[in-house]
């Protein structure tokens, strides 16, 4: 299967005809291949994005929502195919893609497609002064969306859609490593009469077709979802630009859990923010600290919990995890689980390579579960991004509060309470950009969404996306 740019409504291969393998990680064969796409590949996708701009920024907000809203029904007309090839380029179980991922990339389209007919500005009447101000919420221009792997078509979608429902026209940029959803979301586009130009996709490597976007004088905003390291580099380049900037960036999250909680939902929901896509959600709760009185029992029922969970194919139906995205990402993760024993760290269950029956080259790993009995240990402080987590027991809140904010990234927190003050207290003192208590990953498309400290800067979601997307620039009349 070869995969190609999508420019001006139209496949085309690389200009210097660079590609790259694209593997399947639940067998570890190459089954494809993609365009390294070079900066005169992103050239000529930002020239026809400009050529774009003056009318796709003209055109109706009812007639922009059409065609937002015309996507994502195509995307749930063509859910079963999607869905599988998203689960055959990422290692996800088929089930997972076909409930989370494509769901949600279509109800991305919808909500943008709708929340563009809301998006209103403000007017300040200057009294006294016999002055009325209006502001204006213009769209940028061309903007740059560059997205991760993990959940490949959901977030390449929660840019692209915000972008174009804004009025800007965009070039964009999945991940080299799971590129096949953003390259079928082309057809989709030109199916739902997206004048051509709008959106813009080029495949390739971040130190080539990411890099020439980032580097590029006219590109004026960049929207990116991806680690930490890669943020901060972005950063440099684009800053001194001054580039608009939306960084959402790593995380460590902390799963607290008080013993006065709902037991049984607790722990059913620690299993799925433990392990749910394998681990790898920038929102999973992989650091996991539960009061001392009900930590042995803890202890107990989830281990055996997760040594229930099925490790397997990504398309038979009763996989509860499937194939690490590569095989550089699962030595990375089996890395960790050697730091773990070198710092004292107790590996309770898992932590090892499985071989699925016919597929013995992918890339599989029973979930982790590592007693530590320090939260400053590396694996309790550095993002795996696997199925891994660390336990460890705590006896106050002040104790509690302080590890779970004594770790550099700062994108979201869980809390297991029944306790309402208490539940209102932290979740004032935990330095996160959200706070889920008594549920994990509950999402409101409406609600901002982001991280502080090194998981990030900005906000997505909601209003916040669609001012990212804009720049306010306020009238001000005499009269
Ligand atoms: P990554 O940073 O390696 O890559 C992300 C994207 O950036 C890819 O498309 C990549 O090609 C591109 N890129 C790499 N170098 C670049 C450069 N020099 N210039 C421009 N683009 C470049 O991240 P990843 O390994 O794909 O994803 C995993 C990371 O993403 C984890 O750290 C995870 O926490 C994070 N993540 C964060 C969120 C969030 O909302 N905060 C969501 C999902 C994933």
């Amino acid at each position: 299967m070869t995969i190609k740019n999508f420019i001006n409504g139209k496949f085309e291969n690389p200009i210097h005809n660079h590609w790259i393998d694209n593997y399947c990680p639940a067998n570890g064969e190459i089954y494809g291949k993609i365009p390294n796409a070079s900066k005169e590949d992103v050239e000529k996708a930002y020239e026809a994005a400009e050529a774009a701009f003056p009318s796709w920024s003209e055109t109706t907000l009812d007639e922009r929502s059409r065609i937002l809203i015309k996507i994502s029904e195509l995307l749930e007309s063509n859910l079963q195919r999607f869905a599988e090839a998203e689960s055959k380029d990422n290692g996800k179980p088929t089930s997972v893609a076909k409930t989370v991922d494509i769901p949600r990339a279509a109800s991305n389209f919808r909500f943008f497609g709708n929340a563009i007919t809301q998006f209103a500005s403000e007017s300040h009447e200057s009294v006294g002064q016999q002055a009325m101000n209006y502001t204006l919420r213009q769209p940028i221009g061309v903007v740059g969306c560059i997205s991760p792997w993990n959940l490949p078509l959901y977030l390449f979608t929660w840019k692209i859609a915000p972008a174009i429902a804004a009025g800007n026209c965009v070039v964009a940029k999945p991940s080299e490593v799971t590129p096949m959803t953003a390259y079928l979301l082309g057809e989709i586009c030109n199916e739902a009469g997206l004048p051509k130009g709008v959106l813009n996709i080029v495949h390739g490597l971040g130190t080539t077709a990411g890099q020439a976007i980032i580097e590029h004088p006219n590109i004026k905003a960049i929207s990116f979802t991806g680690g930490t390291a890669t943020g901060a580099h972005i950063a440099r380049i684009a800053s001194p630009m001054f580039k608009k900037l939306s960084l959402e960036l790593g995380g460590k999250n902390p799963n607290i859990i008080f013993d006065d909680c709902d037991y049984d939902e607790m722990l059913k929901t620690t299993v799925r923010s433990s392990f749910a896509n394998q681990g790898q959600i920038c929102l999973c709760g992989s650091r996991i600290f539960v009061e001392a009185s009900i930590y042995e029992k803890f202890k107990i029922d989830f281990i055996a919990k997760v040594k229930q969970l099925k490790v397997g194919h990504p398309s038979d139906e009763t996989t509860d995890i499937g194939a690490l995205v590569s095989k550089q990402h699962l030595e990375k993760v089996l890395g960790y689980i050697e730091i773990a024993k070198h710092e004292n760290g107790k590996v309770l269950c898992g932590g090892h390579q499985v071989t699925v029956e016919g597929f013995e080259n992918g890339y599989y790993l029973q979930p982790a579960v590592i007693e530590v009995t320090t939260d400053e240990c590396r694996v309790s402080q550095e993002e795996i991004f696997g199925p891994v987590v660390t336990i460890m027991p705590f006896n106050s809140e002040d104790e509690v509060i302080d590890m779970a904010n004594k770790v550099k990234y700062g994108l979201s927190a869980t809390l297991w309470t029944n306790n309402l003050k208490r539940s209102m207290k932290m979740s004032n003192k935990l330095k996160v950009g959200i706070v889920w208590v008594n549920t994990w990953m509950l999402r409101d498309l409406r609600t901002p969404f982001g991280g502080v400290k090194a998981s990030g800067v900005g906000r997505e979601g909601g209003f916040e996306a669609l001012r990212f997307f804009t720049e306010a620039k306020n009238v001000c009349i005499k009269y």
